[in-house]
């Protein structure tokens, strides 16, 4: 019976009915015997002097009392007070008699937390009675604070979750900073660090710290090299063999085996929580104070085991992050340098258009043009061409053409001309002979070198060497003026052909007018230089060609020699100048009345021409003799000494034969000159024939 009496409540109020019955007595023995059986611990006593009417075993008990107290004050007895306890409603229990209290008080004797429920009931004998009924709360208020606590370190981690799951690759070391300064609050420790095992040959497993926080900086802190690399068997082999049991190694430095070894370090206490990756053990978080000593409780230990596990996975996660990053900055890097390349290849490909097309009156504009689009695309300030020349079996060279953008031109100047290899640049030699380019930064080039080139304002410099028929001709090069740069071995393989095509189309370009130079001078030998009609060697020349091929075309040839009529006293008259002059006059009279392609006129000597005429026929000889003789005649160069007419005349011998292989020009020229004399016999300004 007494023990289905559980609910205090219930029991208040059998109690408070049962006082005042018939059978008061008895029913108070039964009751008595009911909340002696009960755990709570149960008072009664007076409401107004709390003088004890009742305690139960379980208060006795709990207050160890040898007597039943009936009769004394309950806070003398219970609370061992002079005065009633400050947390006793019965003020307000008098106050509100139907009142039901309960509250929970902190009992200073024992130190244990009472729930009470208290209410005023009927006692027998019409007093007033005040009931207090009280468990035993301690454990529970205990575990729900524990319980708080854990829900508040729970909700912690979890905002450090969240920050630490927002991870981005910009914001690292904020993030960290933000979900590691939350799981230090809850950890209550100085310093935090995340270590990863590695294998390092010879030191077998050791632990690399690869991130730090302190709770004095409030951020992560770098690394250090002390705790890079640490032998776990030099130095901690108790932690490798409790750590990859997934144990934690937790407590006081002082008492731990390896205190001397982590005495360096400073830390009082530590807790080293370790980390798996797919079952393998791949690290561990160190959690450390720095001052006071203490055990992490288990409950302390495990959360932090989540918090560990995602720190080193965000650690984990941002090494993966910058990897790929890295990848990426590598893959963008190498698109940028192929898309580079392909400009530059185009590039060259523009050029070679511009300088197959170029000829020789364009070719120095189209070739400084083809040289600025390739600095351009190169990104050169500066691209020109030096040329190489020997004196005294020594090497120099001097720049001939320049095309400058963002730098100063040198073109012309005294350091630009008659430059000496073994001088300023020797090792530019030697690396041209073998076909090398020179590729770099001038501020670590050899003490002359960067002195010459420091001089012309050039920070770096790729030069590359041109040959012609297997000699050093020269060399092309590209300055950069505002930054240091290397070219890559693509880019110096692309520009090397650029600079290969450029100085090739320049060596074309100076043989092709070298060879119009030539054709120039060698055409020379065959005019007369004061008449600009074809001379005696072209004559001689021509004759022997012409006779050969007529020979064998049973051709006809006419010839007629020309003699101007008493020029020596023309001179003599009018001096050397104006008998030049007359020369040139005649000359080109003779020339514009042979008009047939295969005809020409040539100065066979002094006063005197030849004209020679394939294919033409005895008719066609008179003809053109006629006509000669009143061309001349009416050219009126005015002749006050001539015998023949008031102004200048020719005498024409001439002569026509088919051609025999045997025949050579003397055949001809001696009956011509025969028919010569004749005409000059017989008085001149005229002509005579003969065939031949
Ligand atoms: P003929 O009518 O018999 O031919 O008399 P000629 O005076 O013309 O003959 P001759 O052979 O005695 O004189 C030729 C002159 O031609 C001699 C020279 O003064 C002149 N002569 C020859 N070559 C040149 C030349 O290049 N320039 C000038 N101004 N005179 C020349
Ligand atoms: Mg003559
Ligand atoms: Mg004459």
């Amino acid at each position: 019976m007494a023990k289905k009496i559980t609910n205090p409540l219930s029991a208040l109020r059998r109690l408070s009915g049962i006082g005042v019955g018939r059978n008061a007595n008895g029913q108070q023995g039964m009751l008595k015997r009911i909340l002696n059986g009960m755990e709570a611990l149960i008072t009664v006593c007076d409401a107004d002097t709390f003088e004890i009417f009742f305690l139960n075993d379980s208060i006795r008990t709990y207050f160890g009392l040898t007597d039943d107290g009936i009769g004394q004050r309950c806070y003398k007895v219970l609370q061992k007070l002079d005065a009633p306890c400050a947390t006793c409603p019965y003020q307000q229990l008098r106050d509100e008699p139907e009142k039901t209290l309960i509250w929970e008080h902190h009992e200073r004797v024992k130190g244990s937390i009472l729930r009470k429920t208290a209410r005023i009931i009927d006692w027998p004998g019409g007093k007033k009675a005040h009931l207090e009924y009280a468990i035993d709360i301690t454990e529970a208020v205990e575990t729900r604070e524990k319980l708080t606590q854990r829900e508040n370190m729970l909700e912690v981690l979890n905002r450090a979750a969240i920050i630490l799951l927002s991870l981005s690759e910009e914001t690292f070391e904020d993030t960290m900073t933000a979900g590691v300064n939350l799981i230090s609050s809850i950890a209550k420790v100085d310093r935090m660090s995340v270590s990863r095992n590695i294998d390092i040959p010879g030191e077998g497993l050791c632990a690399s710290q690869i991130y730090r926080w302190s709770k004095a900086a409030g951020t992560s802190i770098p690394t250090v090299d002390e705790l890079q690399g640490n032998s776990y068997d030099r130095q901690i082999p108790r932690w490798r063999d409790v750590l990859s049991a997934g144990e934690c190694i937790n407590g006081p430095v002082r008492l731990m085996p390896e205190a001397e070894a982590l005495k360096q370090f400073g830390c009082v206490t530590v807790l080293a929580i370790p980390v798996f990756a797919k079952d393998i053990f791949w690290g561990f978080v160190l959690f450390e104070n720095l001052t006071d000593e203490q055990e992490f409780s288990n409950d302390e230990a495990e959360m932090l085991r989540s918090a560990s596990f995602m720190l080193a996975n965000t650690v984990i996660r941002n090494e993966e992050g910058r990897k790929i990053r890295r990848a990426d900055e590598q893959r963008k890097q190498m698109i940028r340098e192929i898309e580079h390349q392909n400009k530059l290849l185009f590039t060259v490909n523009v050029i070679s258009a511009i300088l197959l097309q170029s000829n020789r009156v364009t070719f120095k504009h189209d070739l400084l043009r083809s040289m600025g689009i390739m600095a351009e695309a190169a990104g050169a300030d500066r691209v020109y061409i030096w040329e190489n020349y020997l004196s005294d079996g020594e090497l120099y060279c001097t720049q001939t053409y320049e095309w400058s953008g963002g730098a100063e031109p040198l073109q012309g100047k005294d350091i630009m001309m008659g430059v000496s290899y073994r001088e300023l640049v020797p090792r530019w030699e030697r690396a041209f002979l073998r076909g090398n380019c020179i590729n770099g930064i001038v501020r670590t080039m050899p003490a002359s070198e960067s002195a010459f080139l420091q001089q012309q304002g050039v920070l770096s410099i790729l030069t590359v060497p041109i040959f012609l028929k297997d000699q050093l001709w020269g060399f092309v090069g590209f300055d950069n003026c505002h930054s240091e740069r290397v070219f890559s071995e693509k880019e110096e393989k692309i520009l090397r052909s650029a600079s290969e095509l450029i100085a090739n189309a320049l060596i074309r370009n100076s043989m092709e007018v070298s060879i119009l130079q030539l054709e120039v001078e060698a055409d020379k030998i065959y005019y007369d230089p004061l008449t600009g009609i074809y001379n005696r060697r072209f004559f001689d020349e021509n004759m022997q060609r012409l006779i050969r091929s007529l020979s064998r075309s049973n051709g006809t040839l006419s010839l007629m020699m020309i003699d101007i009529d008493y020029f020596k006293i023309y001179n003599d008259t009018y001096g050397h100048v104006e008998g030049d002059n007359c020369l040139k006059i005649i000359a080109k009279t003779l020339k514009d009345s042979v008009t047939r392609a295969d005809d020409f006129v040539a100065r066979y000597g002094g006063e005197e021409f030849v004209i020679v005429l394939p294919n033409t026929n005895e008719d066609g000889a008179h003809m053109l003799a006629s006509k000669l003789l009143k061309s001349i005649y009416d050219c009126g160069i005015p002749h006050g000494k001539s015998d023949a007419a008031d102004c200048v005349t020719v005498s024409i011998g001439v002569t026509t034969g088919l051609v025999v292989h045997t025949y050579n020009s003397d055949t001809y020229v001696q009956r011509a000159d025969a028919m010569l004399y004749k005409s000059k016999q017989e008085g001149r300004n005229r002509y005579a024939f003969s065939t031949l």
